[in-house]
């Protein structure tokens, strides 16, 4: 039977068979290797991917696509929305350290999806994901650019990524408004002892009142914390590197 696409579960479905062909050679799937779609739809993706792998689980909402996928013997189907997904229980069910995690990501929840595996990294072993361009350009920002702001601190102190793909809007049916890349995402390793939910509290709000200098701002928080090192906040959020804001948030809760 004939799919509609669902708005709602921000279905654009991949059929360009060049742009399929690039993303699964962006992956690199190997045989046995424990992976996890996010979001496989009418299988564009998932079935050259299985192909290759020989297994592969996925997670998908869509009761109606659920269901055709469960048909498959070579699918895991796990039918769930993928916020609530645990994926340290999955690795572990699967019985590996670490997964290999990709999809074309319903773009309306990419940001959720993005924060709730960077709660998991550490059973994470790479992550390959379709997203819309103007997302990835943020995730890989540099400082002192108009891209660079909260979202690029959040996963750049976790991640070494790098935009490997450019895909138009015509690569979909229905085409999206919105151009769209596909980001590859390496976890870095654990960097020291640092309070996440910390990093998290500083880089907001230092990222508050973007175009103003830090010193109302961040310069009050860490007066409010005790913080007295060195730190220079005659400048904007945008141009203090990811690795000052580790450095900061490391000091703080040395304290
Ligand atoms: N992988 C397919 C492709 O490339 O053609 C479909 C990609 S489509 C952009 C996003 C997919 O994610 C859809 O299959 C949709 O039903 C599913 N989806 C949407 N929200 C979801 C959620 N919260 N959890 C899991 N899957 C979801």
């Amino acid at each position: 039977m004939k799919h509609i696409p669902r708005k709602r579960f921000g279905q654009n479905f991949l059929t360009d068979g060049g742009i399929i062909d690039a993303i699964v050679r962006a992956i690199a799937p190997e045989a046995g290797q424990p992976m996890v779609e996010i979001g496989p739809g009418l299988m564009a993706l998932t079935q050259p991917l299985v192909e290759r792998l020989g297994r592969l689980t996925v997670i998908e909402l869509d009761r109606d696509l659920a269901l055709r996928l469960k048909l498959r013997p070579d699918l895991d189907v796990v039918e769930s929305d993928v916020l609530k997904v645990d994926f340290r229980a999955l690795a572990q069910r699967l019985g590996v350290p670490r997964l290999r995690v990709v999809g074309n990501l319903p773009y309306n929840i990419s940001s959720p999806i993005l924060f709730h595996l960077l709660e998991q990294v550490d059973v994470i072993q790479d992550q390959h994901f379709m997203l819309q361009k103007e997302v990835i350009d943020r995730m890989v920002a540099k400082p002192a650019t108009a891209a660079y702001g909260r979202l690029t601190v959040m996963l750049q102190w976790r991640y070494a990524m790098q935009d490997v793909l450019f895909v138009p809007p015509g690569s979909f049916n229905p085409p999206p408004k919105v151009d769209s890349a596909v980001v590859r995402m390496l976890p870095r390793a654990q960097p020291a002892e640092l309070d996440a939910k910390l990093l998290e509290e500083l880089v907001q709000v230092a990222f508050s009142q973007r175009r103003k200098i830090l010193r109302n701002t961040l310069g009050r928080w860490l007066e409010g914390k005790g913080f007295e090192g060195e730190f220079d906040l005659q400048r904007r959020a945008e141009e203090v590197s990811v690795a000052e804001y580790e450095a900061l948030a490391a000091a703080i809760k040395q304290k």
